[in-house]
């Protein structure tokens, strides 16, 4: 039986993550669960999932929080704040954190489950782009298993041999990790119209149902980008190691290019039930919910090159993900605060990659070497990202 914290509880991973848990109730029982705004919800699924803590961001939610509670007759104990976040990631009874807090706000309570030596289970991928090799070397130290969860990084890390040693591509016979995605709702749109894309047409997936913040920034691809700062700090990887390849399908999650000509592909149905399964069971298999691929009634397959004009958010990604550390929390900020401000109506699509852009042309490279100094850096960017923001309205 094993214990888990799932952080983000009420979003679409942390759903996803308590539907696989339901499905196994002999295998494991949920410690504490974290959400930000939806209470009912939080009450529901804690009730659902008999947690014994229920987190919340805010005092100013408690009262709400405890009338709903005791309409639902729910026992589990609140606690309030970020620290309570940290408090029940690194609770000694825990043995798994899901980390699925969408963007910043999730990079403590990670960084409190790793240094605790919990298995990780990663969503949250802000946490490494913003503090990469920090991240990594307290996973090393605290002797913390990190698993990716976001489908492309689970499925690259299926497709390793499974004594694959982080950054020995060669002596694993590894040519080319080759990182997929759908290309998102506009792939195929006018670059003309681009400019009166309203917040619900960017949040139409394709092909995944998820969080307002990365359905933005899959339609962009700057999660594709985000995702490529992931795989470098996950794997130890090059820059050069990875290509991105658009497959509209999502079927193929990603693939590993061996030096014999070989591609390991893993294949499934979009559904983060999948991932997160192999992450709870790792290196067992359990079952998820979800479907079974049915092969006869696929598409074809396609396959495509990302374009510079239609995506410039991923080109900024790679570079900054060349720059180093400093770029890519300036990137990452930027980005959170544009894409807030487009969910809001405030600005166009576009306006998100023009302060992405003018936000890291804004800040010098400096090197962080703490985590304090991360933290610091993304505040800043944040300040000049709303500065330029400011300019735009
Ligand atoms: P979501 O918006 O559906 O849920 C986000 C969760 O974080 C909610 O529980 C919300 O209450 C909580 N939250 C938001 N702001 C917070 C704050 N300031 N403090 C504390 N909690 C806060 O997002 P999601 O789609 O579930 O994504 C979660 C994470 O997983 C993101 O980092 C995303 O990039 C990653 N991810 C998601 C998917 C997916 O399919 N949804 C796939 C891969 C990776
Ligand atoms: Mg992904």
């Amino acid at each position: 039986m094993k214990t888990i914290t799932v952080l983000g509880a009420t979003g679409s991973i942390g759903q996803n993550t308590l539907d696989v848990i339901a499905r196994h109730p002999h295998d494991f029982r949920v410690f504490a669960i974290s959400g930000h705004a939806n209470l009912p919800l939080l009450v529901t699924s804690a009730v659902a999932c008999s947690a014994r803590y229920i987190v919340i961001s805010n005092e100013s939610s408690y009262a709400a929080l405890k009338d709903l509670m005791s309409e639902a007759n729910c026992h589990s104990e609140i606690l309030v704040g970020a620290k309570a976040l940290e408090q029940v990631s690194s609770a000694p009874e825990v043995d798994t954190v899901m980390s699925a807090i969408v963007g910043a706000a999730g990079l403590l309570p990670t960084l409190a489950a790793v240094k605790a030596g919990k298995r990780v289970l990663l969503a949250n991928k802000e946490s490494l782009v913003m503090s990469g090799e920090l991240f990594m070397n307290a996973v090393r130290e605290h002797k913390a298993e990190l698993l990716p969860i976001d489908s492309e990084h689970n499925a690259i890390f299926q497709c390793l041999p499974a004594n694959f040693e982080y950054a020995e591509l060669q002596r694993s016979g590894i040519s080319k990790i080759l990182l997929t995605g759908s290309g998102g709702p506009f792939r195929t749109k006018d670059l003309d119209t681009f400019e009166s894309i309203t917040p619900d047409q960017a949040c139409a997936h394709p092909n995944w149902t998820m969080g307002r913040k990365i359905s933005v920034d899959s339609a962009s691809m700057m999660n594709k980008g985000l995702e490529f700062i992931e795989a470098k700090w996950l794997f130890g990887l090059k820059e050069s190691d990875i290509e991105v390849v658009i497959h509209p399908q999502s079927t193929i999650h990603s693939m590993v290019q061996y030096v014999d000509g070989s591609v390991i592909a893993q294949l499934g149905n979009p559904d983060m039930r999948t991932p997160i399964a192999y992450g709870l069971s790792f290196p067992e298999r359990i079952e998820s919910g979800v479907e079974p691929l049915d092969f006869a009634s696929l598409a074809d397959f396609s396959f495509t090159k990302p374009e510079k004009q239609r995506y410039p958010n991923l080109y900024l990604a790679i570079d900054a993900c060349k720059q180093g550390q400093s770029s890519t929390t300036v990137l990452n900020a930027a980005n959170e605060v544009a894409v807030q401000a487009f969910l809001d109506a405030k600005i166009s699509f576009l306006d998100i990659a023009r302060i992405n852009q003018e936000t890291l042309q804004q800040l010098e490279y400096i090197e962080l070497d703490s985590i304090a100094q991360v933290i610091e850096h993304d505040s800043l960017a944040r300040r000049i990202a709303n500065t330029i923001l400011g300019k735009l309205l």
